[in-house]
C-alpha cells in the first residue's frame, strides 16, 4: 500500500515536470484494494488542494467505490469521476485529470477534436469529444465526462481541462501527454488553415492496427 502510494506521488510529480498540472490544479488516483493490491474494490487518490512537492505517503486518501474515503486528508474534489470510471471501465487501472494548457485552450472552445492526425484513434475512437459544461466537482460533471468517455479512454471538459485514464499510472500518463502534444498539434496546424482530415475508411483502418499495436502486455 505505502509503495503504490509513493508510486502515485511519484506519478504526479512527473505530471507536473511533463507540463500538464501547475500548482494544484489536476488530480491523479490509481485502482486498487483497501491493503493495496491490484485490482481490487478501491483507489487511491490525491488530496485535495495540495501541491504534488509537499505530498507524503499519508496524505494519499484510499477511497471505497462507495465513495468513502478512508484517510487523514479530504480527497480530490473530482473524486465522483475517478469513482465512476473505475466503476464504469474495468480496464481503468489509473485515471488523470489535468488543467494542461493546449487541451484546456480547446476545450475553452468546447471543441471536438476531429481525426485530423492518426494517433487520435489511440484514444478509443475517431475524435476526441469534448464534456459538456458543469461545475468542479460536481456529480454532474462526472456524468457528462463518463457519456463523453463511451467507448474512448480520453476527453476534453469544456472550460476546464482533460480526462483520461490508462492500464496503470505509467500507461494514464504516457496518454495524458500523448493528448496535450495532440492538442497541441491541432492547434499549431489551426493557425495555418483547416485540417486536412482522415477519412472514415482510413480511421476504421487506424482503429483496427492500435488494437495489435505495441507489446500487448
Ligand atoms: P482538487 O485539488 O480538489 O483535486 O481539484 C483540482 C481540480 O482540478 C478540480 O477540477
Ligand atoms: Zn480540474
Amino acid at each position: 500500500m505505502a509503495d503504490l502510494r509513493r508510486a502515485l506521488i511519484a506519478t504526479a510529480l512527473r505530471v507536473s515536470a511533463a507540463g500538464l498540472n501547475k500548482g494544484t490544479a489536476g488530480n491523479l488516483s490509481v485502482r486498487c484494494g483497501e491493503n493495496g493490491e491490484p485490482g481490487g474494490c478501491g483507489f487511491l487518490i490525491t488530496p485535495t488542494g495540495m501541491a504534488y512537492g509537499a505530498l507524503e505517503a499519508d496524505d494519499i486518501v484510499f477511497m471505497r467505490l462507495d465513495g468513502t474515503p478512508v484517510g487523514r486528508r479530504k480527497p480530490s474534489s473530482e473524486w465522483r469521476f475517478h469513482r465512476d470510471l473505475y466503476v464504469a471501465r474495468p480496464e481503468a487501472g489509473a485515471v488523470l485529470h489535468a488543467h494542461s494548457p493546449f487541451a484546456t485552450s480547446l476545450a475553452c472552445l468546447r471543441r471536438e477534436i476531429p481525426p485530423f492526425h492518426y494517433m487520435i484513434a489511440r484514444f478509443g475512437g475517431t475524435t476526441l469529444r469534448c464534456a459538456s459544461y458543469a461545475t468542479f466537482g460536481t456529480q454532474a460533471l462526472s456524468d457528462a465526462a463518463l457519456t463523453a468517455m463511451e467507448a474512448r479512454r480520453a476527453c476534453l471538459l469544456a472550460n476546464h481541462g482533460m480526462l483520461v485514464f490508462g492500464r496503470d499510472l505509467a500507461q494514464a500518463l504516457d496518454l495524458g501527454t500523448e493528448l496535450e502534444t495532440l492538442c497541441e498539434q491541432y492547434w499549431r496546424a489551426s493557425q495555418l488553415g483547416d485540417p486536412v482530415l482522415l477519412d472514415g475508411d482510413e480511421m476504421a483502418s487506424v482503429l483496427e492496427k492500435f488494437a495489435g499495436y505495441g507489446q500487448q502486455d
